[in-house]
């Protein structure tokens, strides 16, 4: 945080801004010169936006991270725009805008790759219908069984709007109009004290939606930031409302949990707050079954290496891939499952891609991984069998193979304490760096176990494969 917001601040601190609804508000506001969110470090389409908004004659302000990061001295990763014009409204006005979501309406602005995120101002919900058939074609609000909302798409004013808002430090609004900062919710003493805090009563915004939890953690960890005990207390015991959220969201929001840069500290947060299990159910299962085992720590190992190398080639800017997260994840659920398939006499290969199959659609079920993601990870669960045949043919088609640097990260990682693997992955990491004559030289001087004669069996007397 800038030295001048800190000082600028503390004089404004004493002006009391907490409040826990929008009825009894007061504003904090820091004037353009008590602030240090300047033109300069938000995105010229964001400030387009916000302008042009202006011009047609409605509100607009930036809120959210794009607000948030600059405060905290930081780079904010996208901006987001609140205003009083309908998402109809913003669509008339911008003609590179698109309309989406269904359960809480906005507009998209595109502007090349830069997407402008445009909602607006919403309301709370004053008898919120159940997910029945209501007939209700304005689908402004609903809320299911479990009290999750369904529909957020209730309108209102921008202190309505700051109060639905999920985080006291995610609603804070800068405007062009005087550039000001203006805070309804003591997200300004929060930032000051690096505290994350639910606005309103933290077991009943969990409820209405579950994905605060994530957020909340992901939020934490990425900006180091401590969670206030109000709102991290009923986090271990709600965390199972995440069951009820679709896998469409669950797959957004574990990227962004994922692949931040903070995801080592993130998955630690989920498992030490009884979060994961209810997303990563399977491989929180491993981990949980014989923790003490060999296995069972090699594959604690692996996942923090994956992660730990992820976020570094996130910090320099090196491409990453959930693929090859998810292939990480469920690598010792898939060694448990193909030897149970093995045990039933599948041979070898089948067991293997069958077990790759059912492990990779039950997860796809909390977290809807789309299938170009869950085949790039099936590919790397492939290849590591080939990667220990190193028979010439084989090692020139793996090494060409579109996956072949994939798994053979994949192959370094998990190699942890495993002495022959670590000599398998060295073998890889020379013969990549070797020219062709030396490449040559380490093909032949492989030494391979003799080939088995095949022992053709007659089809009848072969037993077919078990039905599971
Ligand atoms: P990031 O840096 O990841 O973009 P962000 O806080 O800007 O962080 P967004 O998903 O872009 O996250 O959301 C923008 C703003 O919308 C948030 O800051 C918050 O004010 C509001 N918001 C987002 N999700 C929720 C939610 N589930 N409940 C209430 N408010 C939300
Ligand atoms: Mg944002």
């Amino acid at each position: 945080m800038s030295g001048l917001f800190k000082r600028l601040f503390s004089r404004t601190a004493s002006k009391k801004a907490t409040t826990s609804n929008a009825s009894d508000s007061e504003a904090v506001i820091l004037k353009r010169d008590q602030h240090c969110v300047s033109r300069k470090k938000i995105s010229k389409n964001a400030l387009k936006v916000l302008y042009k908004l202006n011009e047609n004659g409605f509100q607009a302000y930036l809120v959210g991270g794009g607000v948030r990061d600059i405060l905290l001295g930081l780079q904010p990763k996208d901006f987001d725009v609140a205003t009083d014009a309908t998402p109809e409204q913003v669509k008339s006005i911008f003609k590179n805008s698109r309309l989406i979501g269904r359960r809480f309406r906005l507009a998209h602005i595109l502007y090349g790759r830069e997407v402008i995120e445009v909602a607006t101002f919403r309301a709370n919900h004053d008898e919120p219908q159940k997910t029945k058939k209501t007939g209700n074609k304005n689908d402004q609000s609903r809320t299911s069984d479990h009290g999750m909302l369904m529909r957020d798409n209730v309108y209102g004013n921008m202190v309505d709007d700051a109060f639905r808002r999920d985080f006291t430090l995610n609603a804070l609004y800068y405007t062009v109009r005087d550039f000001s900062v203006i805070d309804y919710t003591n997200g300004l003493n929060d930032l000051a004290e690096r505290k994350l805090r639910l606005i309103g009563e933290p077991e009943d915004r969990y409820r209405e939606d579950p994905v605060r939890i994530l957020r909340a953690i992901r939020l934490a960890c990425k900006l180091n930031l401590t969670i206030g005990s109000e709102t991290a207390k009923p986090i271990p015991q709600l965390s199972e409302l995440l069951t009820h959220v679709s896998s469409a969201r669950l797959w957004d929001e574990s990227n962004k949990m994922l692949l931040s840069g903070s995801a080592e500290s993130t998955w630690n947060a989920l498992r030490e707050r009884n979060v994961a299990r209810y997303l990563f159910s399977q491989t929180i299962t491993a981990l949980e079954q014989k923790p003490e085992s060999f296995e069972t720590q090699q594959f604690e190992q692996f996942i923090k290496m994956a992660l730990q190398s992820t976020d570094k080639r996130i910090k320099s800017q090196l491409p990453v891939t959930p693929a090859f997260l998810y292939a990480v994840f469920l690598w010792a659920p898939l060694q448990q499952k193909a030897q149970q398939l093995i045990g039933k006499k599948l041979p070898f290969y089948e067991a293997n891609q069958k077990a790759a199959t059912q492990v990779m659609e039950k997860q796809r079920q909390t977290i809807g991984i789309p299938k170009r993601f869950s085949m790039v990870a099936k590919e790397i669960w492939a290849l590591q069998n080939r990667l220990s045949n190193l028979r010439k043919k084989n090692v020139y088609s793996v090494f060409q193979h579109q996956r072949f640097r994939a798994a053979y990260d994949f192959l370094c990682l998990r190699a942890g304490d495993d002495a022959e693997l670590q000599k398998l992955s060295k073998w890889w990491t020379d013969f990549q760096e070797a020219d062709d004559l030396e490449q040559n030289k380490m093909l032949n001087s492989v030494s391979h176990p003799p080939k088995k004669k095949r022992r053709f069996k007659s089809k009848k007397k072969r037993s077919g494969p078990p039905s599971n």
